[in-house]
């Protein structure tokens, strides 16, 4: 009859019939870790051939065991969940009565105790352990759920309830944990793929004491649908928890808060949009998915309502306030370890909340989710609020105010104001013709861009100036720290990869009055100690140019007076063909004074130029006057041909610039003998000296009114300049006469004439005239 009853369980069970035995060597210790290897049966059914193979392999000393779910051997194959089981196990009552003495040990310790606890046994005590859970199994009989089968081990029972066919992974997931909690079963007993012995076998895990497996109870006619049960069973524990004389659910540390598995999932993966945070029972989380409309009966809970507000001016100090409220008190989850809610999680530790620092965090350690979230960021997933709604929400369930003093809103109409106007600089007509030369400088590539890149920033700074600075100052200045800006640009603008270009272009903006820049001592004291960290930090890492990318900046009203003054220096760089990359602090003071230039760079004042770049500069202009002077035009090479560098220790200067180089050790440097002839060293002081001269020219032609400009026809026959000679010249005035000689629409044709390939746009740079004015006389010719 036994093998009747057995075949009838193993086959219902396992669906159609069909199962996988699977045999698991139970020798002595030594044996076991030879024989670890899990043997796959070829046999898919009970019978009585199945028995005489299982026979063979249990005289070998091997468990028998069979897979109730199908699909597969991995746990991640399964797709067949025929049925949930528990495993209750007199080792882990003795572990629960262990702790709930109160045992405060170590886990290797708590292990030993519970193994001593389990060999002194007698045969009557486990047979009382045995009665407490067949005692258990009846009291959720006698609450309408009552087992498919039990199986009795030699330490304990397998129960197993049967699942309709439809039932889903994570339905199956939740039963487990449930069912553990119920019966404090073993918690590794749960995995879908979980081999289980089968009746009628031998126990022989100790030789001496075999045991046979049993069939204790079978009810065929028993099946549940998985829905309904976890309903069912949710209930028990609900009654449970408040009903003192329960057998049932004893171990708390089992508990499950709750099981994201219940959520409903998109193909099979756990899927971020389709978690119904309503339908969560866990704590406030429902209330919180409700959002807005939840948030009264919330603050309520969380005793908020009737306290007055806090009130703040910096987004970022809110924002640290916010970190610092209790995450699980907010979200009503008492354990620190949980099933994570934001993903369809298995694992009842998955999620955790901590607390770091005084802030609090969410951190899910599942790989497949991973999230590590704050205060904000947990309420923009479960409220679905977009990011400004979810903050709104926090600062409104906290009793928030964000209040912005009127200096604060005054800046902020100002920056709005400029950037609007300064994106006028791309379409509006009028103002390209008012301001052309400032319209050529802001088209330059990235330069409106980073503009406006600044007054963003400075934007994004407000609050935390506000809060810094002294609110009575009617003289209200923006600070945007450089290096937060070229950072940002860096990031986003792929047209200005080199830090030093940005830079340059920068100092240029400040010196057309666009914007003004600070010193140091200027700003509010707290961002003054920021600065000096930053500069330590700089020195550390040896960034050279931390000097000019921690330049801070205000932001100025662009009013008409100051577009004017903008105008003026654009036309004067244009017109002296000073490019964005070539201008720095000497060029400034030696064009317009020191004045101008502690102006726009006020930490440099105490600075001085250089001796050499001073005695370079001389010579520069000495040769430049005496070659202008002698026949009225030189060029570039000419000049470095003609210094005298013999006063100056190029050589050295050379060898320095080496030093730079890491690894490379100045002494050994300095034992290398430089000849004059040496290729490289050639090479080095052309470029070190065109370098010097293209800083120092603008000035020289300014103060001498010379002019610079490109080699046309007029400027050959007028000096004589040989056809080798091509580029940029630099020239004396040419005569009001020689001027007249030719207007600019002749000069148009002429070019045109003589090179057909010249483009509308070069012919318009080389008369200096618009390129429509170019166009409009080639048309006028056709
Ligand atoms: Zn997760």
């Amino acid at each position: 009859m036994a093998f009747v009853e057995t075949r009838d369980f193993i086959q219902v069970t396992a669906n159609n019939g069909k199962t996988n035995f699977s045999y698991i060597f139970e020798g002595n210790e030594d044996e076991r870790l030879f024989n670890s290897k899990i043997h796959k049966s070829k046999m898919k059914y009970y019978s009585k051939e199945a028995i005489k193979e299982i026979e063979e392999w249990s005289k070998k000393g091997y468990g028998i065991y069979f897979l109730p779910n199908g699909g597969g051997y991995r746990n991640d194959e399964i797709t067949e969940f025929r049925a949930c089981f528990i495993d209750m196990d007199i080792k882990d009552e003795i572990e629960h009565e262990i702790i709930a003495a109160g045992f405060t040990g170590s886990p290797n310790e708590l292990q030993e105790l519970v193994k001593s606890k389990f060999y002194s046994l007698n045969s009557a005590e486990k047979t009382n352990y045995k009665q407490i859970f067949r005692s258990r199994v009846s009291e959720l009989k006698q609450r309408g759920i009552p087992p498919s089968a039990i199986v009795e081990t030699k330490n304990g029972f397998h129960v197993y309830y049967l699942l309709n066919n439809d039932t889903q992974r994570h339905q199956f997931e939740t039963l487990e944990g449930f069912l553990i909690y119920i019966f404090n079963a073993d918690m590794a007993v749960k995995n879908p793929a979980r081999l289980l012995r089968v009746p009628d076998t031998l126990h022989l895990k100790d030789p001496n004491d075999p045991f046979t497996i049993k069939l204790e109870e079978w009810n065929r006619g028993i099946r549940y649908d998985a829905e309904d049960l976890i309903v069912r069973l949710r209930t028990v524990i609900e009654k449970v928890s408040i009903e003192a004389d329960s057998q049932l659910c004893v171990n708390s540390r089992k508990a499950p808060t709750h099981n994201t598995k219940l959520l409903p999932k998109k193909r099979g993966l756990p899927s971020r949009i389709a978690i119904d945070y309503s339908s969560m029972d866990v704590g406030n989380i429902p209330l919180i998915s409700k959002g807005f409309k939840g948030l009264p009966e919330l603050k309520r809970k969380l005793e908020l309502d009737n306290q007055d507000d806090l009130c703040y001016i910096d987004r970022d100090d809110i924002r640290q306030f916010l970190k610092r409220q209790n995450l699980k008190h907010l979200l009503g989850i008492d354990s620190d370890r949980f099933y994570c809610i934001f993903h369809n999680s298995s694992n009842s530790t998955s999620g955790n909340i901590y607390s770091y620092d005084d802030k609090w965090f969410y951190k899910c350690h599942s790989s497949r989710c991973g999230v590590h979230y704050d205060i904000v960021q947990i309420i923009e997933r479960i409220s679905r609020l977009p990011i400004h709604k979810a903050f709104d929400y926090l600062k409104e369930l906290y009793n928030i105010a964000e209040i912005k003093t009127e200096w604060q809103l005054d800046q902020e109409r100002l920056i709005e104001f400029n950037i609007e106007f300064l994106e006028r600089f791309k379409y509006d007509m009028d103002l390209q013709e008012n301001y052309p030369y400032l319209t050529k400088f802001l088209k330059t590539k990235g330069t409106l861009g980073l503009l406006i890149q600044i007054h963003e920033v400075a934007r994004r700074k407000l609050p935390q100036l506000a809060k810094m600075r002294n609110m009575d100052s009617s003289n209200a200045i923006v600070f945007a720290p450089m290096r937060k800006v070229i950072e940002e640009l860096l990031s986003e603008n792929s047209d200005l990869r080199n830090i030093n270009k940005a830079n340059t272009k920068v100092v240029i903006m400040i010196f057309m009055y666009l914007l003004n820049c600070v010193g140091v001592d200027q700003l509010p004291i707290e961002m003054q100690r920021g600065i000096e960290q930053y500069q330590k930090e700089s020195r550390k890492n040896n960034i050279i140019h931390y000097n000019n990318i921690a330049r801070y900046y205000e932001i100025v009203s662009m009013d008409t007076e100051r577009l004017i003054l903008a105008e003026e220096m654009s036309k004067f760089f244009y017109q002296n063909h000073l490019t964005i990359s070539n201008f720095n602090r000497e060029q400034l003071i030696s064009l317009c004074g020191v004045e101008e230039g502690n102006r726009v760079f006020p930490d440099r004042s105490e600075e001085e130029i250089p001796g050499l770049n001073q005695s370079i500069s001389k010579e520069i202009s000495r040769v430049v006057n005496n070659l202008i002077w002698e026949k009225g035009w030189t060029h570039e090479s000419e000049i470095i041909e003609h210094m005298d560098v013999s006063g100056f220790s190029l050589k050295q200067l050379y060898r320095d610039n080496f030093k730079y180089i890491p690894k490379k050790k100045s002494v050994e440097l300095d034992s290398i003998a430089v000849l004059d002839n040496d290729v490289g060293f050639q090479k080095w002081s052309y470029g070190f000296l065109a370098k010097k001269l293209s800083m120092n020219i603008p000035a020289i032609i300014s103060n001498q009114e010379y002019r610079k400009a490109r080699v046309n026809k007029l400027l050959r026959k007028q000096f004589d300049i040989p056809i080798h000679i091509k580029g940029f010249v630099y020239h004396q005035e040419i005569s009001e006469q020689g001027k007249q000689l030719e207007d600019k629409a002749s000069h148009i044709l002429r070019l045109k004439q003589h090179d057909l390939s010249l483009s509308n746009a070069k012919i318009a740079s080389l008369v200096g005239c618009s390129r429509q004015y170019v166009s409009n006389v080639l048309k006028c010719r056709d």
